[in-house]
């Protein structure tokens, strides 16, 4: 079968590998991989700036796959079965699974970061970790980890219908947190600094106010839009810190501000800052397995198009020669999907 693999940081190669075997464990699947979306994730590391990453490795973490065969304990999966994959391979025992947060496990394993993905044709995965869907398409399945991101912020912040909810950059992730802010019911705000992405929140996704803050003084637009109050939660996704810390002027009193980008450094504040406001920080990492099948319902009753955000499409063979256009902001890309 033919496989994908990040060689080092800008080198991908096609290779001939072995199938995988067909002796499977009681709690595996065996998927045939359909479609592969692409994301910072993968993009940070062709261009080789993704902490803790080892070369070479197999990319692919949002995929659309098919059933080929189950494990005799899998019963949530049959052959044929359409599935979005949840690529979070957690321990099942440490202090966080434990207490249900198994998007965070002490030693988890996310595929096609930690582990070999799904730039393949083919892999075996714990059944467990297949959500079906009969009515997705193999796009929208793909989709499905993606907005998870987003849907797992929004919960983590407890975002409440009618609040102002600022999310700072409008790129594939911060997309996915205006989305589910907005299904919360939030005013929704969007920060970016491109006009083309600023318009997409509104167009596609119906996010009532934007700045652009290479137009705009952030804060003062805040003021307006907000009578002065200030949003009462900020989301930050985009991985820059010096949008991560210049958000911390950005919450209302008593507000939250969770980061759902990230970059390998230091976060500082001014502590007066945050305590006079009485700020509440919050990480948020992954998604959690449950938040997979609640997605799939709202994208099956339409309350989530993702159909718009697909810009760029390749084949298999034809990804490796694509891909380094992809990482390039000029291209326009939103999101580039593979089909295999
Ligand atoms: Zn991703
Ligand atoms: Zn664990």
């Amino acid at each position: 079968m033919k496989t994908i693999r990040l060689e080092e940081p800008g080198r991908f190669s096609l290779l001939s590998t072995d199938e995988p075997a067909t002796s499977l464990q009681p709690d595996e699947s065996l998927v045939r991989v359909r479609r592969i979306g692409v994301c910072g994730t993968d993009i940070h590391a062709f261009n080789g700036n993704q902490p803790f990453f080892s070369y070479p490795r197999i990319l692919g973490h949002e995929l659309g796959v098919e059933i080929v065969a189950v494990g005799s304990l899998s019963k949530n999966v049959h052959p044929g079965d359409r599935c979005s994959v949840e690529p979070y391979l957690n321990c099942g025992h440490c202090i966080a699974c434990r207490r249900g947060k198994s998007n965070c496990c002490v030693s988890l394993q996310v595929l096609g970061v930690h582990a070999d993905g799904g730039m393949r044709e083919a892999f075996v995965v714990p059944s467990r970790k297949l959500h079906p869907s009969m009515r997705l398409t193999l796009d929208q399945l793909a989709l499905i980890e993606t907005l998870g991101i987003g849907c797992h912020a929004v919960d983590r912040a407890r975002v409440e219908p009618g609040e102002f909810a600022l999310v700072i950059g409008a790129g594939p992730i911060g997309l996915t947190v205006v989305q589910f802010a907005i299904e919360a019911g939030a005013q929704v705000i969007v920060l970016d600094i491109n006009s083309k992405r600023l318009e997409f929140c509104r167009q596609q996704l119906g996010a009532p106010y934007l700045i652009n803050g290479a137009v705009d003084n952030p804060l003062e637009a805040l003021r307006q839009i907000t009578a002065g109050d200030l949003p009462t939660v900020v989301f930050d996704a985009t991985g820059n810190p010096k949008s991560m810390m210049g958000a911390f002027e950005y919450p209302a009193n008593g507000g939250r501000l969770v980061f759902v980008g990230l970059f390998p450094g230091e976060v500082t504040f001014n502590d007066p800052n945050f305590h006079r406001r009485e700020l509440t920080i919050l990480s948020s990492r992954n998604a959690r397995s449950e938040d997979f099948s609640r997605i799939i319902g709202l994208v099956e009753n339409a309350r989530i198009d993702t159909d718009s955000w697909i810009t760029h499409r390749a084949t298999f063979a034809d990804a490796v020669a694509q891909f380094p256009r992809w990482t390039k902001p000029e291209t326009g890309v939103i999101k580039a999907m593979i089909e295999v």
